[in-house]
């Protein structure tokens, strides 16, 4: 049986937010957000992350701009500032578990995910890093991401999805793509795949090295 993990990015939005959690919440599936530090800074915003902790998903911390990948960032301390500032505002949700997930530029895994210095504040701060294998590109094509999310499903045994919980008109489908794959017979599961978590509770999984710049 094909496992699915979704997880929403780059949120949370007022406009889109509410309605992801209502479809989660009717359907009882728990997931992740991984939210955009600034926009915690918006009450209302931040209303939403803890509303999402206080139903049970998570929350995890995905940069504080989302505006460089980390490890393109010439300033390496500000690199680490990115992740700092967010860990406090999510600390703020009710969460305690340290989540982190690199901004990939478009989905991309490589060495532009992280630096030496955001690796070294990761561990100290018992972090997790979660990567992903399925990027059905819902930002670009709102309408066509669908297909492509059942077919990256329908490809590997346990796939961990990033959708993204942002007003392009793609989470309109969300309800269609858990019905159809519920019909296709997947089990959806909160859990990351191995191979998605590089890092867990700031300890290395695998060498690091894919993932990591040069130091500045
Ligand atoms: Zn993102």
């Amino acid at each position: 049986m094909k496992k699915l993990t979704l997880t929403f990015d780059n949120g949370p939005e007022p406009e889109v937010t509410p309605l992801v959690l209502d479809i989660l919440a009717r359907r009882g599936l728990l997931t992740t957000f991984f939210v955009v530090g600034q926009k915690l800074l918006d009450p209302e915003r931040m209303e939403l992350a803890t509303r999402a902790r206080k139903e049970g998903h998570r929350i995890g911390n995905h940069t504080f701009t989302h505006s460089t990948p980390l490890g393109q960032m010439e300033d390496a301390a500000a690199a680490v500032t990115e992740l700092e500032r967010t860990d406090e505002l999510v600390a703020r949700t009710g969460e305690t578990e340290k989540l982190f997930r690199p901004f990939g530029g478009g989905g991309k895994l490589g060495p532009h995910l992280l630096n030496p210095q955001v690796v070294d504040f990761l561990h100290r701060n018992t972090y997790s890093c979660v990567l992903w294998n399925a990027i059905p590109r819902d930002w670009a094509d709102p309408d066509g991401w669908v297909e492509r999310a059942l077919e990256q499903i329908a490809s590997q045994d346990h796939t961990l999805i990033v959708l993204h919980d942002l007003p392009t008109g793609a989470m309109d489908h969300l309800d269609a793509f858990l019905d159809r794959a519920e019909s296709a017979g997947v089990e959806f599961s909160s859990d990351f795949p191995e191979d998605c978590v590089p890092m867990a509770g700031g300890t290395d999984m695998v060498p690091l090295a894919p993932y990591v710049s040069e130091a500045a």
